[in-house]
């Protein structure tokens, strides 16, 4: 599903480099549930948004669905990310004067013919994430707990190959948390590939494969 090889990210400030990826080297077969964990500045979120094509190496490569990814032009790289990538965001991102339904449909902009599936699957998903009775509510009406969930259900509206979260319960209390993490184990054990991205060990502990990174290089590497 996702294979990368000698990633390598770097970025130039002023007269300096500054590293963010060296040389980072792994494959994710399809329906693996894989965490990467490490702190601050190690280079996590280059390589979320990496995998989630809002990014491209300097060296090595990235191939996502059998596509290699990381050669795509701008226009084709954003076409793949809204029909091949479902994001959750730490800050949720939703539209604020949208309804929670409206919110799930957002990913309808980028469709490119009809999709008579679309609003049973939206309605279907909110319904799984314990929604159905707040479609109408606005994202300012509902828990951070509730507007994470209504995020996942937009997040897996196009059936997404990947589902990538950076820092999903960073916002939210202890027991919101807990039932975002159940509800992303949940939707990994339907089939789903998922990438969450934390520098919190208690987190990343929820997901089959914990890969570490430190310094824009693996550290570890493990597979419960
Ligand atoms: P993390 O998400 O683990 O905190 P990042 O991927 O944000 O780590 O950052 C990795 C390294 O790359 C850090 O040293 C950071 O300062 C640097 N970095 C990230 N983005 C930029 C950027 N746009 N310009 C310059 N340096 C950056
Ligand atoms: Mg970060």
């Amino acid at each position: 599903m996702v294979r990368m090889e000698g990633v390598t990210r770097y970025y130039r400030v002023g007269g300096q480099t500054i590293g963010a990826l060296d040389g980072v080297s792994f494959e994710i077969p399809k329906g693996q549930f894989t965490s990467i964990v490490g702190p601050s500045g190690s280079g996590k979120s280059t390589l979320l948004n990496m995998l989630g094509c809002l990014d491209r190496p300097n060296a090595g490569t990235y191939r996502l669905d059998g596509e290699d990814v990381s050669a795509f032009d701008d226009e084709r790289a954003s076409d793949f990310r809204n029909r091949r990538i479902g994001f959750v965001f730490q800050s949720f991102h939703l539209l604020p004067r949208l309804s929670v339904l409206e919110n799930t449909l957002l990913p309808r902009r980028f469709l490119r013919g009809p999709d008579p599936g679309l609003e049973a699957r939206a309605l279907a998903l909110l319904e799984r994430m314990g929604l159905g009775r707040h479609l109408a509510h606005r994202p300012g009406q509902l828990s951070g707990g509730q507007m994470q969930r209504v995020a996942i259900a937009r997040a897996l509206l196009m059936q997404p190959a990947l589902l990538l979260a950076d820092e999903p319960t960073g916002n939210l209390d202890s027991r919101s948390a807990a039932d975002v993490l159940a509800l992303i184990a949940e939707v990994h054990a339907s089939g789903q590939t998922v990438v969450l991205v934390t520098h919190d060990a208690d987190v990343a502990s929820r997901a089959q494969r914990q890969i570490g990174i430190r310094d824009g290089r693996i550290e570890f590497d493990a597979v419960r």
